[in-house]
C-alpha cells in the first residue's frame, strides 16, 4: 500500500481515434503500477466531474457553453488537435475533477498523484494542443474558493510550454523571470536576469524546450527555455536552479506538479534528451524540494508521445515510485491506528 493516494477512472479514456495521444496510457499505468505491485486496488480514489461552478472560475462561460452545445467553430476544434465529441468533453470534467479530488488529498497526505490531467495549454476562451479544460487550474481556484489554499505554485515540467497557465495566473508581480538563454556552461545555471520580488496568488514555473510548441509562449513566473537536445545533468541543474529561486521568493501552500513524459529522449513531439532514468530523478526532485519546504504536492501527468508507449507508461508510472521513495514513512514510525 502506499503511503498516499492516485486519482483514477476508467472514463479518464479521452475518444479520440488514433491519435499521436495513446489516450489508453491511463489504463497502462494503472496496470502497471498494480502488475509490479507498487500500488493495490486500495491506493486508488474515484473522481467526480469538476462542477460547472469550478470550472467557471477558469474558464469564460461562452467557451463552456461551446463545449456543452457542441458549438465550436471548425478552427476552434482545429485548434484543439482533438476530435470534439460530448463524451470527449465529460472525460475532461472527469479529469478536472480528478485533479481537485488530486489537490484537496495532496493537503491530507503531502502528496496525491492524479494518473491524469495536466492539460496546461487550454486557455480561459479556448482549448488547444490536446487539452479543452484546464484541470488543475480548476483545482487551485476550487481550493482558493473554499479557503482551503490561499497560494499555490505550478512546477510544469512538461516538453512544451506551459501556455495556458501562465494566461491563466498571469507573472509574479515583479514581472517574468526568464532564466538566461543558454550559456553553453553544462550544469552551471546562471543567475544573472533574476528579479526577487513577491509573486501574485499562483507562482507559475515553466521548464520547456525553447524551440518547440506553443510558438507563442505568454511569460510564466519563471520560464527556463531550454535547447535543443538538453541531456539529464544539464536539465536536472536547470530544474534544481528554478525551484530554489521559485521557493526563495514565494511560499506555496501546494504545488502544483506536471510530470509531463515528453521531455524523453525518444518522445516523438520533443527534442530533449532526458533518459527514463533522468526523468526519474527529476520527479525525486521535484517531491525532495517540496517536501523539503514542507509544502503539499500534487501531480498531474500531461503529455508523453515515446516511440514505445510502454516507455510513457513506465516514465509515468515512475513518477508513482519516486514519490513513494521520498514520502516513505521513516523506518521504525509508529503506524497509528
Ligand atoms: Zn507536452
Amino acid at each position: 500500500m502506499l503511503p498516499f493516494k492516485l486519482v483514477y477512472s476508467e472514463k479518464y479514456y479521452l475518444p479520440i481515434g488514433e491519435h499521436i495521444f495513446r489516450a489508453d496510457k491511463y489504463r497502462l499505468i494503472r496496470e502497471l503500477l498494480l502488475r509490479q505491485h507498487v500500488a493495490d486496488e486500495s491506493d486508488f480514489l474515484l473522481p467526480q466531474p469538476a462542477s460547472q461552478a469550478d470550472v467557471l472560475l477558469v474558464h469564460s462561460p461562452l467557451h463552456i457553453s461551446k463545449l456543452m452545445e457542441g458549438s465550436l467553430s471548425p478552427r476552434e476544434e482545429l485548434e484543439m488537435e482533438v476530435p470534439y465529441s460530448p463524451r470527449l468533453v465529460d472525460a475532461f470534467l472527469l479529469h478536472s475533477g480528478g485533479s481537485v479530488l488530486a489537490a484537496e488529498q495532496a493537503l491530507k497526505d503531502q502528496v496525491c498523484i492524479n494518473v491524469g490531467g495536466g492539460f496546461h495549454h487550454a486557455f480561459p476562451d479556448h482549448g488547444e494542443g490536446f487539452c479543452m479544460l484546464h484541470d488543475f487550474a480548476i483545482a487551485i481556484r476550487s481550493l482558493q474558493k473554499r479557503g482551503l489554499i490561499s497560494r499555490a505554485m505550478t512546477v510544469d515540467c512538461d516538453v512544451h510550454q506551459g501556455n495556458g497557465t501562465a494566461a491563466i495566473f498571469g507573472t509574479a508581480a515583479h514581472g517574468p523571470n526568464v532564466l538566461p538563454s543558454w550559456s553553453g556552461s553544462p550544469g552551471a545555471p546562471q543567475q544573472d536576469g533574476m528579479t526577487n520580488g513577491p509573486g501574485n496568488d499562483v507562482f507559475t514555473i515553466s521548464l520547456h524546450q525553447e524551440n518547440n510548441y506553443p510558438v507563442v509562449k505568454p511569460a510564466s513566473s519563471i520560464d527556463v527555455n531550454l535547447p535543443d537536445g538538453c541531456g539529464d545533468v544539464e536539465y536536472l541543474a536547470w530544474l534544481d536552479n528554478a525551484l530554489s529561486s521559485g521557493l526563495r521568493q514565494f511560499a506555496p501552500e501546494l504545488i502544483c506538479y506536471v510530470a509531463g513524459a515528453d521531455p524523453f529522449c525518444e518522445d516523438q513531439l520533443g527534442g530533449l534528451d532526458l533518459t527514463i532514468e533522468g526523468l526519474k530523478r527529476r520527479d525525486e526532485l521535484v517531491f525532495r524540494a517540496a517536501r523539503a519546504h514542507d509544502v503539499p504536492v500534487m501531480v498531474t501527468l500531461a503529455g508523453g508521445y515515446a516511440n514505445r508507449v510502454q516507455d510513457t507508461v513506465a516514465i509515468h508510472a515512475n513518477t508513482v515510485l519516486a514519490a513513494a521513495e521520498v514520502y516513505q514513512p521513516a523506518p521504525g514510525a509508529a503506524h497509528t491506528a
